[in-house]
């Protein structure tokens, strides 16, 4: 095996120039907002932008672990700003957002893991902009998840989204700070206090898993009712990362994608370049208009 697999085609993507993606890079510099499309080094950045579509990251730009996957800093976390939630709205608000994707990095430092946030910003988003439908995309809260979920739900999300990120056999290479069961549990359980919340969730691959590992995967969520499914290609954002084993190719993603609708997902997104809150607005809306 190289030591690095040659990126193939369908992953090369334009580099971001238009006005739309100064615009929004601008918007949230001022108002002093992170977002996981740049943490992330996301491949969609250019496309999504000019769209002004983003993921905004909540509790900083710092996390207190270090997935073998993900670029996001890691270190001590910094305080949790007042402001932000507001002005997280206040970007929804500019930016005339239909649908918007909050996450956040993960606060193990904080008593509440940092829940009473989201609810900070579920709260403002509602209040300014009322119109708005709100995704969020959480951490597993570690030990503290039942009080945690529980407090986010009665803010009542659109939608819960809460990644596997992978099969379980890879989780101690992978996502060392996370039991597959506890995530897996943390989906059922959002579902079980309010039925009216969709959930979704979402692997990478190439990773270095099976092909029926990802059909038990997705068996797994259908188990917990999990309504929305996303695949994605892993890309090794620094060589410190975790390598690439695979690049899937677009027509495996497309079979994945087809055995997953036959196991009753509502919405399946299964490309190369799929992200966890890739158009996630335009699929949520034609999902809700069907
Ligand atoms: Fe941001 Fe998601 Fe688009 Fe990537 S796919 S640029 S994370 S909104
Ligand atoms: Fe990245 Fe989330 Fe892992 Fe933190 S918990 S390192 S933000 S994937």
């Amino acid at each position: 095996r190289p030591e690095r697999v040659r990126k193939p085609d369908w992953i090369r993507v334009k580099a971001p120039t238009s006005q739309g993606f100064a615009d929004t890079k601008a918007l949230m510099r001022r108002l002093n907002l992170a977002t996981v499309c740049e943490e992330a080094a996301c491949p969609n950045i250019g496309e999504c932008w000019t769209k002004k579509h983003a993921t905004v990251m909540i509790l900083g730009d710092v996390c207190t672990r270090a997935c073998a996957f993900c670029n996001v800093k890691t270190g001590m976390p910094r305080k949790v700003d007042p402001l932000e939630p507001q002005h997280v709205a206040d970007a929804a608000a500019e930016m005339g957002l239909e649908h918007i994707v909050v996450t956040s990095v993960d606060r193990d430092d904080l008593p509440d893991g940092g829940a009473g946030q989201f609810v900070k910003v579920i709260e403002a988003l509602r209040r300014t902009t009322p119109a708005t439908t709100i995704e969020i995309l959480t951490p597993d809260f570690r030990n503290k998840h039942e009080a945690a979920v529980e407090a986010i739900v009665s803010a009542r999300p659109d939608v819960y989204n809460h990644n596997l990120e992978t099969v379980p056999r890879l989780y101690p290479t992978i996502r060392p700070g996370a039991r597959y069961y506890a995530s897996l549990r943390l989906l059922e359980t959002v579902k079980k206090l309010d039925p009216t919340i969709f959930t979704k969730s979402g692997v990478m691959l190439g990773l270095g898993e099976q092909r029926l590992e990802v059909h038990q995967v997705m068996d797994d969520m259908r188990s917990a009712d999990v309504d929305f499914l996303t695949m994605g290609q892993y890309l090794q954002p620094t060589p410190k990362h975790a390598k690439v084993e695979e690049f899937v190719t677009p027509a495996a993603f497309q079979a994945y994608g087809a055995i997953a609708r036959a196991k009753g997902f509502l919405l399946v997104a299964s490309t190369p370049l799929t992200r966890s809150s890739y158009h996630a607005g335009d699929d949520f809306a034609k999902m809700k208009a069907a």
